[in-house]
């Protein structure tokens, strides 16, 4: 059969290594020059920046790919499990560091707020069991629809127990809030829902597996910088025979007698394929490589499922000294989440004292910049773009507003130290890898029936795939690599090869 994969990110990547694998000719078509989407590198002066991903979590999904084609992960990646996790700073001068391990957590409850251990441990007991009905419900499943998963267990007493044990009245907020009385520490453990860029007070409350993720299977790192896992996933499209059209944009998506057909590419060439893999946006890709009026539809009756996840700022700062008070993950919190996710998710403005995480790989990795030096990563949430807030004349002040606060906030002699800088905006976002509004993480994820799901796997087009963060699973790293596998299941099965894959897919379930 003949695949063509429509753009090169970590989901269509992770589509084609598990399609060449099983023997058939698949065809990478990238816009940009290098391979691998927002998990992109910039280098400068001797430092190495990833650009987009950099805190790595359930990297058995990954791993399954490796083995799905016969490869060890570790032939490829050196990944390394960092403990403590994260160091946080809050706006009244308090520091805590997130551990992985029960020890470390321990004795740094007792430092922190020692009452608060009893309803950590309550709070990722729920977070883990939340962690097991996604796990059996949810992932390695093309589903679109809540009727997609009741259907699959037939409606009965089973479904209902599903759906009232995800806790589906209850939001992210109030999850947290239920469980932790200290501010700071419901703070910290709801910021983890800005993985997948959405607010807390509308996210639902099965997102507090997020923590436990983390928290219960590692914070993994591969040395030479989260780019290695798209370098790796290169390499292996390369010994799988894969054709890969890096700076090729498809413009179209060919149907014809209502199936998929091919692709055509900018200059108008077409290349004929059997199945087609979309990993763009799901927004864009209806509206500019599949225009009708039939797209037009879906995406006007599916809005709210497709409001983006909320977009951001970053520097890259290379600074010619080191930071020993800092870990390789730093956040520094802003004094009124409340107002902050407000202002991300209601008002659509950056925050005015927003909430920095940082990411210095050279506390763990010396090949990411030179010696004495650090690489600097700042990372602020803020709205996708909207008419509320202009980024071609706002984006400097906002620059400035961030690097001074982490001058405050412990990094002092940081502007004087920089010697090479650079700053990506919700704009670039959108010009560097075409997603809608500027989205980091694709869609937004709220409660409710019409936006809880993502956009299936499958679509209604026979021939026709979606793979990537802006569909099911969703964004994040290990969930687009899991919806890349999943996008090639659905092929596999629909040409009657699935069943052995099936198998496959739910003998290794538990990652
Ligand atoms: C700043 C930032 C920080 C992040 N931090 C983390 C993190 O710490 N941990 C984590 O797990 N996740 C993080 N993420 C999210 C994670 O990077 C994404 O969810 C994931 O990489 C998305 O992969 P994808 O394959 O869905 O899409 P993309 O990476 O967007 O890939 C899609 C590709 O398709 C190409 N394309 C689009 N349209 C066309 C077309 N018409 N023709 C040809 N090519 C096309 C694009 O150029 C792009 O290369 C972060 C993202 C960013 C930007």
């Amino acid at each position: 059969m003949k695949i063509a994969v429509v753009g090169g990110g970590l989901a269509g990547l992770s589509a084609a290594v598990r399609l060449a694998g099983e023997g058939h000719e698949v065809s990478i078509f990238e816009k940009n020059s290098h391979l691998g989407g927002k998990m992109n590198v910039w280098k400068s002066e001797g430092y190495t920046f990833d650009m987009g991903p950099t805190i790595i979590t359930m990297p058995a999904v990954l791993e399954r790919l490796f083995t799905s084609v016969g490869r060890r992960m570790e032939d490829y990646l050196q990944m390394v499990s960092l403990d403590p996790q994260w160091r946080t700073f809050f706006a009244d001068g308090s520091q805590f560091d997130l551990f992985s391990s029960l020890e470390g957590m321990t004795a740094e409850m007792n430092r922190f707020a020692p009452d608060q251990m009893a309803n950590y441990l309550q709070f990722l007991s729920y977070a883990h069991r939340m962690y097991d009905i996604s796990e059996k419900w949810f992932f390695w499943k093309p589903w679109g629809s809540l009727k997609d998963v009741l259907g699959a267990g037939s409606f009965g007493p089973q479904s209902l127990s599903l759906a009232a044990a995800i806790d589906p009245m209850t939001s992210m907020h109030q999850a947290i809030r239920k469980h932790f009385t200290d501010p700071r520490l419901a703070q910290l453990f709801e910021h983890f829902v800005q993985y997948v860029g959405s607010s807390p007070f509308l996210a639902p409350a099965i997102l507090s597996l997020i923590p436990w993720v983390q928290i219960g299977q590692g914070c993994w790192y591969p040395i030479g910088g989260t780019g290695s896992i798209a370098r790796a996933l290169g390499k292996l499209c390369d010994e799988l025979g894969v054709e890969v059209h890096t700076d090729t944009a498809v413009e179209k998506i060919e149907i014809r007698g209502g199936r998929a057909a091919g692709v055509v590419v900018e200059g108008g060439s077409f290349y004929d394929a059997d199945v087609v893999i979309a990993n763009s946006d799901i927004v864009r890709t209806f509206r500019d490589l599949l225009p009708s009026e039939e797209s037009e539809q879906y995406l006007r009756k599916h809005s709210a499922q497709l409001e983006p996840a909320c977009s951001g700022v970053v520097l890259y700062l290379g600074c010619s000294k080191r930071f020993p008070n800092l870990l390789h993950h730093d956040f520094f919190f802003s004094s009124n989440s409340d107002e902050e996710f407000r202002d991300l998710y209601e008002r659509r403005i950056p925050h005015a004292d927003p909430t920095i995480y940082l990411a210095i790989p050279s506390r763990t990795d010396p090949t990411v910049a030179p010696q004495g030096c650090e690489a600097v990563y700042a990372l602020v949430h803020t709205p996708y773009i909207s008419p509320e807030f202009d980024w071609k004349t706002g984006a400097q002040t906002y620059r400035d507003i961030i690097v001074d606060k982490m001058e405050r906030c412990g990094m002092a002699g940081l502007k004087e130290s920089i010697v090479t800088e650079r700053m990506i905006t919700p704009l670039d976002l959108e010009s560097l890898y075409w997603v809608n509004k500027g989205a980091i993480y694709g869609v937004v994820t709220k409660r409710g029936l019409t936006s809880a799901f993502k956009t299936g796997n499958r679509s209604k087009t026979k021939g026709l795939y979606f793979a990537g963060g802006s569909v099911n699973p969703g964004a994040g790293v290990p969930m687009v690599l899991m919806s890349g596998q999943i996008a090639a299941q659905c092929v596999l099965e629909d040409m009657g090869t699935g069943d052995r894959i099936k198998n496959n897919m739910n003998q290794n379930a538990r990652v």
